[in-house]
């Protein structure tokens, strides 16, 4: 395993630098510029971003019309579009940078089976339109987007199901089966979301059961696995083990993980020990172990790092240089999500890097909770927004200069 500081800056440094700005925003024009300055501004103020996400909240329960605003708006700074067909611009903008989009179906249903049905019967048109599609490297799913998050939480339990919970369960494996098989006959490889942890663990069996299905030729499905667990390094390590013992590869796509806030307050209220790490350097140490070992045992995993942190981002390329990897190995990816870190998606696949954006869609009202939760993350609170916003002004101020 690499002997490499990972908590310092990297010392040997890699060509690789996220400051350009040209680069970052070159495929936008100098109207879409202003868009996105005057976004994040707003964002960048917490009271704003409570008061805006209150007030959207209101107006769409009032059905008054604000669809076209979002729409011009956040939407389309965050979103491909309402429906697959109108993501075709993105995924063409984003192929001209040599950037892959991963096609998000980010509806979150009514908690039926028919909400279910209908949400895998997306997916699959995503996975199709993956086939053969350079522009498009994988598709993804949330299990709870096909099978109810309750029934999930209940089998993890271990508490005895009734007979109608017994083959609704039957069903969410029998839907994540038909994708994953989809996905394998047409050779796409496709990431299964992590989410909340007390469900993680049946979506980490229905994962791995799709893995010692379908990833003994090639690696086709991928878990995740959030590093701000307590136990996830230790989890990765076991998941390498079991994948080499039976024979097939592992798919790691490694991210921080989403869902802290509520980790902490349902470890609070029920009175256990809280699975998340009690500070970021920990998420962050654990993050960049969990790289080292992804690279040194590239024979068995195959990785996506879905990260907005420079130094991560840094330090795999750093790795990969050090490990004599190619920039275009294709069992290496790096992702970020549509709109935001443009720094470090066009500086690295400028570099020849793998990159790909999660490009989310569906109707306006349907991803409204999914815009909401970006527009949290991007407050000065969260620091992102300030970042995305310092970029976008020095790259208005270089164009000026420029001219
Ligand atoms: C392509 C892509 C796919 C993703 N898929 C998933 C997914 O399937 N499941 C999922 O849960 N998330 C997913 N995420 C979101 C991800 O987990 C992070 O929430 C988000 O990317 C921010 O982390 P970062 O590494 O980008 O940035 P950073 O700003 O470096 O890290 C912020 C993250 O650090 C952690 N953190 C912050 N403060 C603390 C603290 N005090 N103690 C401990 N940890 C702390 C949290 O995880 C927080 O989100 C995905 C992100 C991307 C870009």
């Amino acid at each position: 395993m690499t002997k490499m500081p990972i908590t310092q800056p990297i010392m040997k440094a890699n060509k690789i630098t996220f400051e350009d700005t040209s680069i970052a925003f070159s495929n936008k024009s100098n109207l879409q510029l202003r868009k996105m300055y005057l976004i994040f501004a707003s964002m960048n103020q917490n009271w704003l971003v409570k008061l805006g996400t209150f007030f959207i909240k209101l107006f769409i329960f009032l059905h008054f019309p604000i669809k076209k605003l979002i729409k011009s708006t956040v939407f389309e700074q965050f979103c491909g579009g309402e429906t697959l067909l109108e993501c075709n611009k993105a995924i063409e903008n984003l192929d001209k940078a040599h950037i892959g989009t991963i096609l998000d179906y980010s509806v979150e249903g009514e908690d039926n089976e028919s909400s279910f049905d209908k949400t895998r019967e997306e997916i699959a048109k995503t996975i199709e339109k993956a086939h053969n599609n350079t522009a498009i490297p994988f598709a993804v799913f949330k299990v709870t987007g096909i099978g109810s998050a309750d029934l999930l939480e209940k089998v993890q339990s271990e508490l005895p199901l009734t007979q109608d919970e017994s083959l609704a369960f039957e069903r969410v494996h029998q839907r994540m089966y038909e994708l994953c098989q989809l996905a394998a006959s047409l050779k796409v490889r496709i990431f299964v979301d992590a989410e909340e942890s007390w469900i993680q663990d049946t979506i980490d069996a229905l994962t791995y059961d799709m893995m010692d299905k379908f990833n003994h030729d090639d690696c086709i499905v991928y878990n995740t696995f959030q590093m701000y667990r307590k136990d996830m390094f230790d989890n990765l390590k076991e998941a390498t083990q079991a994948a080499q013992e039976k024979g097939y590869l592992l798919g790691v796509k490694l991210v921080r993980g989403a869902y802290m806030e509520k980790e902490r307050q349902r470890a609070h209220e029920g009175n256990y020990c809280e699975p998340v790490h009690e500070n970021k350097q920990n998420t962050d140490r654990d993050f960049n172990l969990a790289l080292e070992f992804a690279v040194a045992n590239r024979q068995a995993i195959s990785i996506c790092v879905g990260t907005h942190n420079e130094y991560s981002c840094k330090y795999l390329a750093d790795l990969m240089q050090q490990y004599e990897i190619s920039p275009t190995d294709k069992h290496f990816y790096f992702a970020q999500l549509l709109g935001m870190s443009e720094n470090i998606s066009y500086n690295l696949a400028n570099a020849g890097y793998n990159v790909a954006k999660y490009v989310p869609y569906g109707p306006v009202e349907a991803v409204m909770p999914y815009l909401f939760r970006r527009a949290a993350e991007n407050t000065s609170v969260a620091g992102q927004a300030s970042r995305e916003f310092t970029l976008i002004k020095r790259e208005m101020v270089r164009r000026k200069r420029a001219k």
